[in-house]
């Protein structure tokens, strides 16, 4: 059933595992991700972006083909359908569209204020509608639709403004960054992480940019106070693996290989595997009804 992320990741945030969100982009990467979260009996965030919103026309069409795969696969473990990285008018367009929770992304406004008077506003809006909410505390690095910062370290003191204008998890900057990691990559930054924790005390934190950080910082991250990990990057590149190879192994597309179930059956088993494993990483298999 579809809910808001609110409990999931409050039960993450106490058990000290971590809940992963799962970017889609359309029916095929959302029914493997689902399928995944059932197989695992974990608790999912499936998320989208605005950029891939536009590949699939609509937020309303994101929103319908996940409420309609939750319900006529009997998906029995909560689902949550939350928007990725969102503007202002982004979050405005989810909640009409019937998303479960939101993301408010404020980090890139011209200034903090700006940031905390949106976040305030959302919260309210938000939560009067039943919908959790994710807002951002400075820049993390990479590119995301566009959107570039250098790998950035979130200020603890700012992360506790947000955190009491009653957000229900958040994303901090403590050195993660989107896409894939460069060879000269420093690592999480544990210090930073310990510091942002002491000033938000049980709030669920979210670490953007989970592709390429290893798992054994994940794993510490997660036991410090990390509960949600968005994985984006991680999933496209099982997918063109697997893609690429298909079509390697059927150069002349020979007996119908052209098919488009046939051609893209590798990468979605591929997301599909992906996510359970990942899923066993983060330590939320299971915990469907924690
Ligand atoms: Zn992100």
């Amino acid at each position: 059933m579809l809910v808001n992320a609110t409990q999931m990741l409050q039960s993450a945030e106490k058990g000290h595992y971590g809940i992963g969100a799962f970017n889609t982009n359309n029916l095929e990467w959302a029914d493997a991700i689902i399928t995944a979260a059932q197989e695992k009996q974990s608790p999912l965030i499936i998320q989208c972006t605005s950029g891939a919103m536009k590949w699939q026309v609509s937020f309303k069409i994101v929103s319908e083909i996940v409420h309609q795969l939750v319900e006529e696969k009997n998906v029995t473990v909560p689902v949550a359908l939350h928007l990725d990285h969102g503007s202002y008018e982004a979050c405005f367009a989810c909640i009409e569209a019937g998303f479960t929770s939101i993301m408010y992304d404020g980090s890139h406004e011209e200034n903090f204020q700006t940031n905390l008077d949106h976040t305030a506003e959302l919260v309210k809006l938000a939560h009067s509608k039943g919908l959790s909410i994710e807002a951002e505390v400075g820049g993390i690095g990479g590119t995301e639709d566009g959107v570039t910062a250098q790998g950035e370290l979130a200020d603890p003191g700012q992360c506790r403004q947000i955190a009491d204008l009653g957000v229900d998890f958040l994303a901090c900057g403590i050195g993660n960054i989107h896409g894939l990691y460069p060879a000269n990559w420093v690592g999480l930054n544990f210090d930073r992480l310990a510091a942002i924790k002491a000033k938000t005390g049980d709030l669920p934190l979210v670490l953007h940019g989970g592709t390429g950080i290893p798992a054994d910082q994940v794993k510490k991250a997660i036991a410090n106070g990390v509960s949600k990990i968005n994985v984006n990057t991680d999933l496209q590149v099982v997918f063109a693996e697997a893609t690429a190879k298909y079509v390697k192994e059927h150069p002349g597309f020979e007996n119908k290989a052209y098919d488009p179930r046939k051609l893209l059956k590798p990468g979605r088993e591929a997301i599909v595997a992906r996510t359970e494993e990942l899923m066993d990483e983060f330590g939320s298999t299971g915990k469907g009804w924690d």
